[in-house]
């Protein structure tokens, strides 16, 4: 039987997500595939439609991708609109009367739990997979993001997902089991969310000491804390040419995102009993930042500012 795949939610990550799987099916050049997509807004619909008018098929509903498809992705907000896809009962994935799809694959970063509760709805013939995805919204217009897939790396269907994924991203790595890919990436975002703030007092102090904030980042690239934020994404403006914080904090990951994200991870936290000292600091400061005006939709680096740190 010929794939069927849908997409659901065509936002900042899923449009240039669902289309990288357009181009790569539109070269592999197989005339019955097709690609069914939805979401609640129309233009990302339209655009991918005017892009690839032999492949997509425009969707009215959750329910109407799960009838057509076989594999289904989705790539949406938090919980309760990942539940509502998946679950509403008259327009939900689970409500489609023919045969359930084979493989539900979920790329939101919700909770773990969440994750398993929205899958114990579907029956055994269904498999879902979480698989939040790393890498940011030009990772996914350049293929380049990694993926944590919750499941063993034994999973007789690895070699499947491989092609399913791989168009769209460099790195797919198997965490271990179902929603341990989600768990993966809760400790991926609070690490990078507590490294963010520890750097942007790092540097501040620095440069009120009296350094060159060139040479700080050099000081951190040579000395025990090197670390990718200091290096590719510095919170001072200025430092990196091409980060957000050199642009307004423009573009990047949305400080409203990081702060779900450290929510989610606190909350984890909590749940599995793990040691959490950092998490209730790091979470007020994004929480604040998310709402101050000066800071609110700008890339999460952009709490440098929020703490007052040195602009020029
Ligand atoms: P987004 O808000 O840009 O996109 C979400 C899309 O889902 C929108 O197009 C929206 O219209 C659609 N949508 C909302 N409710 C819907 C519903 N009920 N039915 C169908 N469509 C619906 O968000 P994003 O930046 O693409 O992020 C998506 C997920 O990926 C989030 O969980 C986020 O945390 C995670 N993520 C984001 C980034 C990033 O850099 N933006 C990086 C890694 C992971």
């Amino acid at each position: 039987e010929q794939t069927q795949i849908g997409f659901i939610g065509l936002g900042a990550m899923g449009k240039p997500m669902a289309t990288n799987l357009a181009k790569h099916f539109t070269k592999t050049l197989n005339p019955v595939f097709k690609l069914h997509i939805y979401d609640i807004v129309s233009a990302p619909l339209d655009d991918l439609y005017s892009s690839f008018p032999n492949l997509i098929i425009k969707c009215t509903s959750p329910r109407d991708v799960a009838s057509k498809s076989t594999v289904i992705f989705t790539m949406l907000p938090s919980s309760p609109q990942v539940q509502s896809v998946y679950l509403d009962p008259s327009t939900g994935i689970i409500s489609s009367s023919s045969s359930p799809p084979l493989l539900l694959i979920d790329c939101s970063t919700i909770s773990p739990s969440t994750h398993l509760s929205i899958k114990s709805h579907f029956p055994l013939s269904t498999t879902f997979y979480d698989a939040p995805v790393s890498g940011g919204v030009l990772g996914a217009i350049s293929a380049t993001i990694a993926i944590f897939l919750g499941c063993a790396p034994s999973d007789p269907l690895l070699p499947l997902l491989h092609t399913l994924l791989s168009p769209m991203a460099s790195q797919i790595i198997p965490c271990g089991g179902p929603s341990l890919g989600l768990a993966a990436k809760l400790s991926n975002n609070y690490l990078s969310g507590t490294i963010t703030i520890a750097c942007a007092e790092a540097m501040d102090m620095g440069i009120r000491a009296g350094i060159h904030p060139f040479t700080l980042q050099k000081v951190f690239s040579a000395g025990t804390a090197q670390n990718r934020i200091s290096d590719v994404f510095n919170p001072v403006p200025g430092v990196c040419p091409d980060a957000p914080s050199s642009k307004g904090y423009k573009g990047g990951f949305r400080v409203q995102l990081m702060r779900k994200d450290i929510g989610l991870a606190v909350d984890m936290a909590r749940t599995v009993g793990a040691m959490n000292v950092l998490g209730v600091s790091t979470l007020g400061v994004y929480a604040a930042a998310s709402e101050a005006t000066d800071c609110k939709d700008l890339d999460s680096r952009v709490v440098y500012r929020f703490l007052g740190g040195m602009e020029n």
